[in-house]
């Protein structure tokens, strides 16, 4: 599977809350591999509340004593950075990077983001252990996200670069109801019918001077996509209209469509 190819790496974390905050980020993006360098409080409750749910995650998080350890295996690592560094370092924007990452991951390779501490980020030494360099476009004047929130950015771009490889949509399929096809010209033409019907009937229309209203309404509707259901509910007001217009008693519940 290609996100199980993909670890976060949290570096020298200080409040176990973020782990938790990054072990969920990370479940709702479908990425599962968590790896600790050097944790200042873990295993914690505060983590474990913080995942809500995803606690699996922060159960099956390795924990390891640096940095080297943690990037054991990986042909591509990213490192993240709140702020520009002095050794100019290949960057990747964030999209970038979660495309990057699926694409390696999708030839079996292991792929690391590498995430800093909150007070201090990630020594330039550190950076330096990674290929890439990816910055979340803040705002420059307050640069520095929460560290769970970093977390959260990236996992979504793997996400996004994982959706378009896999070729699935970003966005709930539309319920298609029945009837919610196009009307075809034969039904929009008996509509029409009906239309021209009500419109005489209400004194809308004078069949002796009827103008251009029916060809300008045709042109409306022509314009509109109006599906069958839809037009059976306009067929359905229209037949009350008539009955209304006559003095005839209208049909209860007739908006229960
Ligand atoms: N004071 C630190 C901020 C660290 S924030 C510093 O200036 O470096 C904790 C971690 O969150 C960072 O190490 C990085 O991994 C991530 N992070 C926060 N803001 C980020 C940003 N704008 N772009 C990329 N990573 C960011």
């Amino acid at each position: 599977m290609v996100l199980e190819n993909i670890r976060v790496v949290l570096v020298g974390t200080s409040h176990p809350g973020n782990i938790g905050g990054a072990a969920r980020a990370m479940k709702n993006m479908g990425l599962s591999r968590l790896v600790l360098v050097d944790p200042q409080d873990f295993p914690s409750e505060e983590a474990v509340a913080r995942a809500s749910g995803a606690s699996d995650i922060l159960e099956s998080a390795q924990v390891v004593a640096t940095l080297e350890e943690a990037l054991v295996g990986c042909r591509l690592v990213m490192g993240t950075s709140a702020r520009n560094r002095h050794i100019p370092w290949p960057m990747l924007e964030p999209r970038e990077c979660g495309v990057a990452a699926c694409e390696q991951a999708g030839q079996g390779a292991q792929v690391a983001l590498v995430f800093g501490r909150e007070y201090a980020g990630l020594t330039n030494e550190e950076l330096q252990r990674c290929h890439f360099h990816v910055h979340i476009p803040s705002d420059p004047a307050f640069s520095s996200l929460n560290l769970a929130a970093a977390v959260q950015v990236l996992a979504y771009e793997v996400r996004l670069g994982w959706l378009a490889a896999e070729g699935l949509p970003l966005k709930f399929e539309a319920v298609v109801e029945a009837g919610d096809e196009p009307v075809t010209a034969d039904e929009l033409e008996s509509y029409f019918v009906h239309l021209e019907q009500a419109l005489v009937q209400i004194g809308f229309l004078d069949p002796l001077k009827p103008r251009h209203l029916m060809s300008r309404l045709r042109r409306l509707y022509g314009r509109s996509g109006v599906t069958k259901l839809e037009v059976n509910i306009l067929r359905g007001i229209l037949t009350e209209t008539i009955k209304a217009a006559r003095g005839e008693p209208h049909k209860r519940g007739s908006t229960d469509v």
